[in-house]
């Protein structure tokens, strides 16, 4: 039976990048990918922000297919017939590396896949990881495509929807409350339309919006991000508020791209790909177990993922944990123990990196992606205290006070409303 140093189950971000620092130690490694090519299978919006990619491979959006730099990023609530945007503009655009830039990820993943290949890996595209070998409690390997394959060390980095570890005994299922659903279009438009229609100085420059608002009642955020010759159009829904809804993810999105907003900025598109995918909530309070005994778990599929409900970060925080995870399997490797308590060094790595230190940072915002206001209520109040303050009308104009009071819907008091602002005020404020 052929045995290997390292398995990595799964060539997403996380995987990727385990197998790209194991192969350049010296480590033979060989990364399993259900897809034909790693990023068929994958749903993201996807920004990718680019610090961290940035210490991985110095320079890499020179080289790596990304879309467009991220200048500007908004954040848009969205009334029933009307909209209020602050927005974030960097103007010096000559700067580099950019805080994040747009990928289609069936073009950035092999790249990603690449430069672990490139670095001494083995790739397998088209096979799919059906279980893990475990003997006394210990994985040892993977059974793949009718063949048992070994290994000192299995890096599970299989995404969301991961069950190996489930199937082997090795973690509990998640709960259903912490799960998302996301449903993205991608939208042809001429370069230049989309250049001009999103105010960039050149094709390079692109801009995201995060709105708040118009996701049918349900809980969740939708988002709209500039690619070179397309736009990323999406939303991301709770999925015990959506089955409450009795409504389907594509009736959501549909309902989000008809806002007058949205509508304005994906006019004349034509849909060219349509995607949906399950995404944890994330947060810290719900990591679980990162390794065992000849295994760790890496990325998505250790429901890792920040949303401080300004951006969305799941890449950049698949990859310090993968980097961690490497870094822990090297030092395993020079004591020859993979053991549980060997592979423990990986979560301490993990929690010194910046991204965990983010993760805690924003900790209690989690709180305020459950508080149904924030959707439903707050983007009309918003949008109509603009409305009474902006507009002349056939009545006496109106102070911020009083056009708040006349927006407020019967069941908003203003107790709830100051104890909403205390919630919004730990989650983003301090
Ligand atoms: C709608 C949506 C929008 C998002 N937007 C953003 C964004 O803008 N920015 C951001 O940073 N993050 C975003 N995310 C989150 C981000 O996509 C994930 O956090 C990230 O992809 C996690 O990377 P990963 O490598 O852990 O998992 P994945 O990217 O899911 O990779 C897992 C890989 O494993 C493969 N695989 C699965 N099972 C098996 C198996 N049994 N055998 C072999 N291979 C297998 C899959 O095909 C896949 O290639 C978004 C997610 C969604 C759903």
């Amino acid at each position: 039976m052929e045995k290997f140093d390292a398995i990595v189950v799964g060539a997403g971000p996380a995987g990727a990048t385990a197998a790209y620092l194991l192969a350049q130690a010296g480590m033979q490694v060989v990364v399993i990918e259900r897809g034909a090519t790693p990023g068929s299978k994958n749903v993201s919006g996807a920004l990718l922000f680019s610090q961290i990619y940035n210490e991985l491979f110095p320079n890499f959006w020179e080289s790596a297919p990304v879309e467009r730099a991220i200048v500007g990023h908004s954040i848009a609530f969205l009334g029933q017939e009307t909209s209020v945007t602050l927005d974030y503009r960097d103007l010096d655009p000559t700067h580099t590396p950019h805080n994040a830039y747009s990928v289609l990820r069936a073009c950035f993943d092999p790249w990603m896949a690449q430069q672990a290949e490139d670095a001494g890996a083995m790739l397998l595209p088209g096979y799919t990881v059906e279980r893990l070998l475990v003997e006394n409690g210990r994985v040892t390997g993977i059974h793949a495509g009718g063949d048992d394959l070994l290994a000192d060390v299995v890096v599970v980095a299989e995404g969301t929807r991961s069950q190996l570890l489930k199937q082997a005994g090795l973690r509990d299922d998640f709960y259903a409350g912490d799960v998302s659903i996301g449903v993205k279009e991608v939208i042809a438009l001429p370069e230049e339309i989309i250049t001009n229609r999103f105010q960039c100085l050149t094709a390079d420059e692109g801009v995201a919006y995060t709105c708040v608002g118009h996701t049918g009642g349900v809980e969740g955020g939708g988002f709209l991000y500039t690619n070179k010759e397309t736009l990323s159009v999406g939303v991301v829904v709770k999925i015990d508020a959506l089955y409450k809804s009795q409504r389907q993810p594509h009736e959501i999105l549909d309902e989000f791209k008809s806002h007058p907003f949205i509508n304005r900025l994906v006019h004349g598109g034509k849909v060219v790909e349509y995607s949906a995918q399950a995404i944890h909530r994330g947060g810290v309070h719900l990591i679980p177990q990162l390794y065992g005994d000849g295994y760790v778990v890496v990325g998505s599929a250790a429901r890792l993922l920040l949303n401080n409900v300004m951006t969305l970060r799941g890449m950049d925080v698949a990859v310090a944990s993968a980097a961690a995870a490497a870094k822990a399997i090297l030092a395993a490797r020079e004591k020859g123990d993979y053991s549980r308590a060997s592979l423990a060094a990986y979560e301490q790595f993990f929690k010194q990196t910046d991204v965990y230190q983010d993760m805690v940072t924003f900790k209690e915002t989690y709180a305020l992606l459950e508080n149904k206001r924030l959707f439903n209520v707050y983007p009309d109040l918003i949008s109509g205290v603009m409305d009474d303050m902006f507009s002349v009308k056939a009545r006496p104009g109106k102070k911020a006070y009083r056009a708040l009071r006349d927006n407020m819907h019967d069941e908003l008091t203003l107790w709830q409303m100051l104890k909403d602002m205390a919630q919004i005020g730990r989650g983003l404020v301090r």
